[in-house]
C-alpha cells in the first residue's frame, strides 16, 4: 500500500510543475526525471498556490489559523492523557450525594455501578444489544469511544428529603453541595425526592449551551441511581444514561413536540414519548408517513429493560458536544 501511494505522490509531484503534459515523449519523461535528480524544476504548487491565497482572503487566513488552534488543542490534550490512545475520552465524574437517610445514601457499590452501567451504554457493549432489532443494527452507535470514571464521591448528611428540580441541591447556601469545577468534571447530584407538578422528576440535566456554570451537571433520585435499585422497571441505571445523553446535547427523541423534531435524521420521527414496554414493531404515522418508532432508544421513556441505544447521528451530536471545539471540551482537560 505504501509502494503505491508514493507512486501516486511521485506522479502529482512531477504533473504539478509539468508545462507540456500533452507531448509527454519517452525523451522528454527522461529529461525532467534528470531535472528531478537535480533538484531542479520538480515542485508541488499545492503550498505555492495556498500562500497567494491566503495572501488575498483573509476570510481562508482565519479558516486556516483556527483549524491550526484546534489541531493544537488536540495535541496538547493528547499529551495530557485526556484523548486515549484509541482516540477515546475518559470523562471524570463527581458524585455528590445528600442524604436524608440510609436508602437515600447510595452506597459507593451502587455509584461504581452506574460508573460501569453508563460505559456500557456508552460502548454498546451490554447483554441488550442482541435485542435491538435487526432493521435498526445498522444505525446503533455502537462504541461512541466515549468512557467515565469515578473522580469522587462527596457525600453530605441533610434534614431536607424534598428538592425540587431547581437546581438548590447544587449550591451550599441553599442547603445542597457544590460542583467540583463543572467545566472539567461531570457532577451528578443524587437527593432523596424531586417533586414537581402533579408528580416527580427522576433526574434532570443542563445542556452544553450551560457547560461550566455553577449549576451544570446531573441531578438524579437515589432510586435511580445505579444498578439494582428498588424500583422494578426502572433499576438498570439507565435513567442516568438518559440525563448524561442530554448533558452531551441529545434531545428527547420525539422532539418534545407531537410529532417533535430531535434534530437527529436517522431516529424515525414519533408522535410522543412512550412508556412502559411497548411491543415491536410499533409503527406511528408523522406527516402522513407511517414508521416503525425507535422506543427502545435511551433517549424515550420506556421502561429501562426496554432502553438500550444511541443511533450513530445522536452520537455525532455528542462527538460535537466533547470534541476539541465543542461546548463541553473542557472534560477533556485534566
Ligand atoms: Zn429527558
Amino acid at each position: 500500500m505504501k509502494k503505491a501511494i508514493l507512486g501516486v505522490v511521485i506522479t502529482l509531484f512531477i504533473s504539478c510543475n509539468n508545462n507540456e503534459t500533452e507531448n509527454v515523449t519517452p525523451e522528454n519523461t527522461n529529461a525532467e526525471q534528470a531535472d528531478i535528480a537535480n533538484n531542479k524544476t520538480a515542485l508541488c504548487g499545492s503550498d505555492i498556490l495556498r500562500q497567494q491565497r491566503l495572501a488575498e482572503d483573509p476570510a481562508a487566513m482565519q479558516r486556516m489559523l483556527q483549524i491550526e488552534n484546534q489541531t493544537n488543542n488536540f495535541i496538547e490534550q493528547k499529551k495530557m492523557g485526556k484523548v486515549l490512545a484509541d482516540g477515546s475520552i475518559e470523562i471524570p465524574v463527581i458524585f455528590n450525594v445528600l442524604y436524608s437517610n440510609a436508602t437515600s445514601n447510595v452506597s459507593d457499590a451502587r455509584i461504581n455501578s452506574q460508573i460501569d452501567v453508563l460505559n456500557k451504554a456508552f460502548a454498546s457493549s451490554h447483554a441488550d444489544v442482541s435485542s435491538i432489532p435487526a432493521e435498526f443494527k445498522p444505525v446503533n452507535a455502537g462504541d461512541t469511544k466515549i468512557k467515565f470514571r469515578l473522580a469522587a464521591i462527596n457525600r453530605k448528611s441533610t434534614t431536607k428529603a424534598n428538592w425540587a428540580p431547581d437546581d438548590k441541591m447544587k449550591s451550599t447556601t441553599t442547603g445542597g453541595m457544590n460542583a467540583t469545577d463543572p467545566s472539567k468534571y461531570l457532577n451528578i447530584w443524587v437527593v432523596n425526592y424531586m417533586p414537581y407538578s402533579t408528580g416527580y422528576v427522576l433526574g434532570y440535566a443542563t445542556f452544553p449551551e450551560d457547560a461550566g456554570l455553577w449549576n451544570d451537571g446531573v441531578a438524579m433520585m437515589d432510586e435511580y441511581v445505579g444498578a439494582g435499585g428498588p424500583i422494578a422497571t426502572h433499576n438498570k441505571g439507565r435513567v442516568t444514561v438518559h440525563e448524561v445523553g442530554h448533558y452531551l446535547n441529545l434531545r428527547h427523541i420525539w422532539g418534545d413536540a407531537n410529532c417533535g423534531n430531535d434534530f437527529v435524521n436517522d431516529t424515525p420521527q414519533q408522535i410522543t414519548l412512550h412508556r412502559g414496554v411497548p411491543t415491536y414493531p410499533k409503527y406511528e404515522t408523522c406527516g402522513g408517513v407511517s414508521r416503525s418508532v425507535m422506543f427502545m432508544n435511551y433517549m424515550d421513556y420506556s421502561d429501562e429493560t426496554t432502553l438500550f441505544m444511541f443511533t450513530k447521528q445522536q452520537n455525532d451530536r455528542m462527538q460535537a458536544a466533547i470534541s476539541a471545539s465543542g461546548p463541553r471540551a473542557g472534560l477533556r482537560i485534566l
